[in-house]
């Protein structure tokens, strides 16, 4: 079976947002406006518009799938003398709206090629939507923009550019202009072809191209004359044109913001409203006309299993060695689904892959696409495409699926320390292996979760992003698994750190009759950067301590910290250097190595000024003017620290800094100051010393523990 698409005529995005700026509607719409075959005529054009009203009556969209497949017919000068029968493909995305979830977002931008930021058209700029910005920018994800909702009262597309410009880059190019706003938004202005897309009702249906509105023609002007030179500046091709005066048609121009958009240098601007159905066919346009395909974008490097240096590149070409990338497990009512991404090669079904991780094969079996409301089987997934296997067992996120005959690794995701956490039981003792299950498939699925055992009280404790995250795992137990489940409170994940330098002396010595133990070293203890975990360094030279010491001596080290010494939270960015001792050529052993080292970190770090560290939140509150007081009277009273505010709409942003643990049940008592009009989000932003008051507290309660 030969591919149907052709790679140049695929396009791997996501919808990335602010809660609530409408990420949901524009995926709906988007959905409701393609199709799901990609040949133009093969079905009733449009029947995916037709029966939209009814779908969206019965909800019967799975917008929430991982990837959904759905085929667009692309305005004509894109791909030149191909095909044009052919439709382009598009893989959605889903991205999370939450940003407890930020490691969710950061794994959905290794999977696509660019995106489409949707903004609130009162709002602007939110703080989520500057969270997925840079996180896109650290993936180098190709982005246009989406300005929605300019149908809501007190919208203002001016403001929102304004806000891309003051919050997240100068390389924003307006592409479009609206015509009317709020309830009279009609349409907009298209800068590049200078007309008015007219939209005559609300379904998105009667469409019509007409001239400029008299009054809006200077301000088409400016924006257009902006727009070019925008454009020109970031395009060598057109630069000199630009320079020399000499006219360039829209298909240059489109050409050269296709080019410097697929290379990250600018970002056009679209604006509409998904509710309304203003403005999403320009949108679908514009994804074709603007976000890179796969072969678009530098290749991905992947490395030889266990050996980082050995770098192979990976070329987009079906007819290479398989390189995928398991990016999503879900469990529908249908099973189990691997959504995966080939970067290399193709997969075919019932062929065997094998996962460097587990070192163990698999086989193949169904492989579908997820369209809006159905599946489809496939035999061959090709380079560049995105598909769902059914089934397969022992694949986590973030595994690498390859050849047995040619293993490749793919950079596997890196999941952010968790900053919360809560003991969870069973209602009934009969309910505790439906908890292992459910609680190893939600693992499975969202590796920013982690389970421990507590060795003392025998208790599991899940650890998570925020109490969204938890709240949402427990629930979903419910709802997924079955399990009825008792929950303590959440505990937040505090950290230990030193600020002090030593040096720390240990002894093991037991010499008392028979076989002894004789273990002794000293260490250099310091704090290191953050981020660096625990940095063991040998620095023992003529052999004061024979080599097979050293590795039990690292051990006791490690183990020591994981478990804290200060309060028995684990001891982080510290560089400890064993650098004299001695041994005793019959009693010392390992065991009596990795105790002195024990018994000297643990000296070493009361003696070094030991210090908590807590996780601190970025919270952004939206709230009606006359409770800012409040708001920010209550913000001081939880240890917070106000970053600034500014007025949005009719309404105020206030952005602070608050410890965790100050926040827990935050939203509702804000609700509750302000009649249930103040909103918050917020995210972890950075770990910060416990104040030294708070920090006896901690100690000392820790010691009853
Ligand atoms: P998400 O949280 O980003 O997925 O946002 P949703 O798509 O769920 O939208 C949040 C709310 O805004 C819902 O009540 C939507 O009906 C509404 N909404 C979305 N798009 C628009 C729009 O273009 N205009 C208006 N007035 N409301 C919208």
């Amino acid at each position: 079976m030969a591919r149907s698409v052709p790679v140049f005529k695929t396009r791997n995005f996501g919808i990335i947002a602010h809660i609530d700026a409408g990420k949901t509607t524009t995926s709906e719409r988007i959905l409701l406006y393609t199709g799901k075959t990609h040949k133009i005529g093969e079905v009733h054009e449009g029947e995916a518009t037709m029966d939209w009203m009814e779908q969206e009556r019965e909800r019967g969209i799975t917008i929430t799938a991982a990837a959904t497949t759905a085929f667009w017919n692309a305005p004509s000068w894109v791909y030149g003398e191909a095909d044009k029968e052919v439709k382009t493909r598009f893989n959605i995305i889903d991205t999370p709206g939450h940003v407890d979830f930020t490691v969710e977002v950061e794994r959905s931008l290794r999977v696509l090629d660019g995106a489409v930021t949707v903004f609130d058209g009162v709002a602007g700029v939110e703080s989520q939507s500057e969270t997925v910005w840079r996180q896109a920018e650290k993936y180098n994800v190709p982005r246009i923009c989406f300005i929605n909702k300019l149908d809501r009262t007190g919208a203002d597309f001016f403001f929102d550019v304004k806000s891309i410009k003051d919050r997240l880059t100068d390389n924003g190019v307006v592409m479009q202009l609206p015509i009317g706003a709020e309830d009279n938004l009609k349409g907009m202005v298209d800068l590049m072809t200078e007309e008015a897309i007219v939209y005559y009702d609300d379904t998105g249906k009667d469409i019509r191209h007409e001239a400029i509105p008299d009054d809006m023609k200077d301000l088409v002007a400016e924006y257009r004359a902006i727009m070019i030179e925008k454009i020109s500046e970031n395009d060598d091709e057109l630069m000199d044109k630009f320079l020399n005066g000499t006219p360039m048609s829209i298909v240059e121009l489109k050409q050269g913001l296709r080019r410097a958009t697929c290379a990250n240098k600018l970002h056009p601007i679209f604006c509409g409203s998904a509710l309304k159905n203003k403005g999403v066919q320009p949108l679908l346009d514009a994804i074709c006309e603007y976000l890179p395909s796969p072969i678009d974008v530098p290749p991905l490097e992947a490395h030889k299993p266990g050996d980082e240096e050995a770098k192979i590149p990976l070329e987009p070409r079906d007819d290479a060695t398989l390189a995928a990338l398991a990016f999503k497990i879900a469990n529908d009512k249908f099973g189990s689904l691997t959504f995966f991404r080939v970067y290399s090669g193709s997969v075919k079904k019932g062929m065997e892959l094998y996962n460097p991780r587990t070192g163990k094969t698999e086989r193949a079996g169904r492989i579908v696409l997820m369209h809006s409301n159905s599946r489809e089987d496939t035999d061959e997934v090709y380079a560049g495409e995105i598909a769902a296997f059914v089934g397969l067992k022992d694949v986590r996120t973030g595994d690498t699926l390859c050849e047995k005959s040619h293993q490749v690794l793919l950079e596997s995701i890196n999941f952010p320390a968790p900053v919360i956490s809560l003991a969870i039981e069973p209602k009934t003792k009969k309910d505790q292996e439906k908890l292992g299950i459910g609680l190893g498939r939600l693992l499975a699925e969202d590796p920013s979760l982690r389970i421990e055992s507590n060795e003392e009280t025998g208790q599991t404790v899940l650890s998570g992003m925020g109490e969204l995250h938890l709240d949402i795992t427990v629930d979903r137990l419910r709802r997924e698994y079955g399990v009825e489940t008792n929950v303590g409170a959440p505990q937040v994940s505090y950290r230990e750190a030193i600020r002090g330098s030593v040096e720390s002396e240990g002894r093991y010595v037991k010499q008392s009759g028979g076989r002894g133990q004789y273990g002794h070293c000293w260490l250099r203890i310091s704090p290191n950067e953050v981020g660096k975990g625990v940095e063991f360094i040998n620095g023992i030279v003529g052999g004061v301590i024979p080599k097979e010491f050293i590795a039990p001596i690292q051990k006791g080290v490690e183990e020591t910290a994981k478990n804290g010494v200060l309060a028995g939270y684990p001891l982080n960015d510290i560089k400890v250097e064993v650098y004299d001792g001695s041994y005793h050529d019959v009693d010392s052993s390992e065991i009596a190595f990795k105790l002195a080292a024990t018994i000297a970190l643990k000296e070493g770090v009361m003696k070094a000024d030991p210090v908590l560290l807590e996780p601190i939140m970025k919270v952004e509150i939206t709230t009606p003017d006359e409770y800012v007081g409040d708001v920010i009277g209550d913000v001081n009273s939880r240890r917070g620290q106000i970053l600034g505010q500014n007025p949005r709409g009719k309404a105020i942003v206030v952005m602070a800094l608050i410890p965790l643990e100050q926040l827990f049940g935050y939203i509702s008592t804000l609700r509750g100051m302000s009649k249930g009009q103040a909103t918050a989000s917020m995210e972890f932003d950075h770990y910060e010393d416990v104040p030294r008051n708070i920090q006896e507290k901690i100690v000392a309660a820790s010691k009853v523990r």
